[in-house]
Parts: structure tokens; C-alpha cells; sequence
């Protein structure tokens, strides 16, 4: 029976412009892996600010020569590098020039393995990552919108955070906790005149401590989703986090691919006040590297500056 030759020992394949813009052209969230044979090492990428990408790597391997993974460019430059967890997971910046596709490599010290992996923040695909940061330094303009809203608990999702949000919503209720929506996608405009009416009644440097500028709204993307107990106690008020719902999703949102995007432990690097009940989708992949990790926030996972202020 023949054997499939190992990924790291096959000649690599020579990159003509042709196919670097086929790929270009084709980006997608699936992950990259070394072939069929060799499942233990996995890539992809996903843009979270208009110039940055994070190239996640996961490697499956029982003897890690290294805990280095390296990322270079098509020139086989080192470029960034990161460093694996006990779960084989790395989150590796890399900086990506605005609107612009091209590709990296990921490779192993002491091995040959070598992964090729777009990175790209063109429109089109930083419109499909639930990895963009939004903050008070990075937003959104008034033109964009999700890409295709569901409808869940009662308000519009980004239709990736759906299915996942439906189990948690099935799952909470099989606990006894019934969970309902109060805020899915929000519009530019609604979050103006949102934030508008937040600066009329309590003036904007205390508006901003808790309400986003329009265009600075997680809520525009889409992957945002506030939560509200059935008997509509401490409905977004801070009191949530001691009732049973926000206990149950402080617990559990992880498991589903949500963080709760706004704690005390963050809220010098956000510049918001705590909101248990605001969970923000981005999939169990980084859930489970931020448990790993302990970073309080995606700021700090993404190695990105903090952003307490406009
Ligand atoms: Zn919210």
C-alpha cells in the first residue's frame, strides 16, 4: 500500500501570481491543514482590525519539538511569532495592509512542516469575521450591515452566531434558566440617535462610559447579543450578574463561542462599565484559548493596544 508522503517532506510548490490571486479570490474561513493525513497542525486566519490579522494555529501532536510557531511571508521571511499553549493553540498577528489579500506561511522550528494561509482585510472578508474588533479606536463605517441577519430570541444576529446561540438558549432553558433578547444587530442610525438620547440625559463623558458612539457599536456588527432574564430582572442594569441567568451565562457562554465581552476585569482596557448581560460571538476555537490563557479581554488576546477613550 503506498504511503502518503509526510506534508513536511514534500518540495513545496512553486506560487505563481496566477494562483495567488485564485486564492486571493476564494478566501475562506476553512482551515488550512498540512493534508488529510497529517491532521495535527491547522491553520486559518481572520482579520480583526482594518490592517491586522491573527493567524490561529492548532497543533494535535503527542511530542512538540518546539512551542514556537512561526508565520513568514511569501518571501519566507519571519514576520511574527507565537508561542502554543498546553491545548497546541497560538494566536499569531500579523500586519496586513487595508483592503489588501495575500498569503502566509506557518511553519514549526525543527520541523519542515509548512502551512500557507491567506490573510486578507479586504471589504468582503472582513465582513465575514467574527473576530473584528470593535472599541472606542476601532470602528465601523455607517454603510455597514451583517451579511445575513437571523432572527433569535426575539432580535436580528449575524446568522453565524444563530445556530450557536440557539443551543445555548435550548441548553439554559434544559437548566431552568429561560433567557430572552433585548438587543441583536442595531443599525448606525439607531445607534446615533441610541447614544444621542444617552447624551441628552446624562451628558457624553458619562454616556461614553457605557453607550458606543455611533460606528463603535459591537451591536453594527451583528455578533452582539444582549441577554435579558425572563422575569426581566436587572434587565441591563449590573445587578444581572448576581441573577441565576447571568450566573448560568458567566458559566457557560464560553462552551457556546460567547464572551461576555464587558467585565470588571477589562474595564480599564475596553473604557465600558461592566455588561453581564452582553455577549459577543466568536466561536469556541478563541473561547477555549482565552480560558486557556486567562486574558480578560480580545484586546489583549489580539495583542492590540487598549482602548478606554475615543
Ligand atoms: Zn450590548
Amino acid at each position: 500500500m503506498p504511503t502518503a508522503m509526510p506534508f513536511y517532506r514534500r518540495p513545496l510548490a512553486r506560487i505563481t501570481t496566477g494562483a495567488l490571486l485564485a486564492a486571493a479570490a476564494s478566501v475562506s474561513l476553512v482551515p488550512s491543514q498540512a493534508d488529510a493525513g497529517e491532521r495535527w497542525l491547522q491553520a486559518r486566519s481572520m482579520p480583526v482590525a482594518a490592517n491586522k490579522v491573527m493567524v490561529a494555529v492548532t497543533v494535535q501532536h503527542a511530542k512538540l519539538p518546539s512551542r514556537m510557531v512561526y508565520v513568514s511571508n511569501l518571501q519566507g521571511k519571519i514576520i511574527a511569532q507565537g508561542v502554543l499553549t498546553r491545548g497546541g493553540k497560538a494566536l499569531v498577528p500579523v500586519s496586513v495592509r487595508p483592503g489588501t489579500a495575500t498569503q502566509v506561511y506557518v511553519t514549526f522550528r525543527h520541523t519542515r512542516a509548512r502551512l500557507t494561509v491567506p490573510v486578507s482585510t479586504t471589504a468582503r472578508y472582513m465582513a465575514t469575521s467574527s473576530w473584528r474588533i470593535i472599541n472606542k479606536v476601532n470602528g465601523v463605517n455607517n454603510a455597514y450591515t451583517p451579511r445575513v441577519l437571523t432572527q433569535m430570541a426575539g432580535v436580528p444576529i449575524d446568522k453565524r452566531a444563530g445556530a450557536p446561540l440557539q443551543r445555548l438558549l435550548k441548553d439554559a432553558a434544559r437548566d431552568g434558566v429561560k433567557i430572552y433578547g433585548s438587543n441583536g444587530y442595531r443599525s448606525w442610525g439607531w445607534q446615533r440617535s441610541l447614544y444621542q438620547s444617552y447624551v441628552n440625559r446624562d451628558g457624553r463623558a458619562a454616556a461614553d462610559t457605557f453607550s458606543a458612539r455611533p460606528g463603535y457599536s459591537e451591536h453594527q456588527t451583528g455578533f452582539a447579543f444582549d441577554a435579558k432574564a425572563a422575569d426581566g430582572r436587572c434587565s441591563l442594569e449590573s445587578c444581572f450578574a448576581g441573577t441565576k441567568s447571568g450566573q448560568w451565562l458567566a458559566k457557560h457562554a464560553a462552551a457556546y463561542g460567547f464572551v461576555v465581552r464587558y467585565t470588571p476585569q477589562n474595564s480599564k482596557v475596553t473604557g465600558y462599565e461592566p455588561e453581564p448581560w452582553h455577549l459577543r460571538y466568536v466561536g469556541t476555537w478563541l473561547t477555549g484559548y482565552l480560558n486557556e490563557t486567562k486574558l480578560p479581554s480580545l484586546e489583549q488576546a489580539f495583542k492590540m493596544p487598549a482602548a478606554p477613550s475615543y
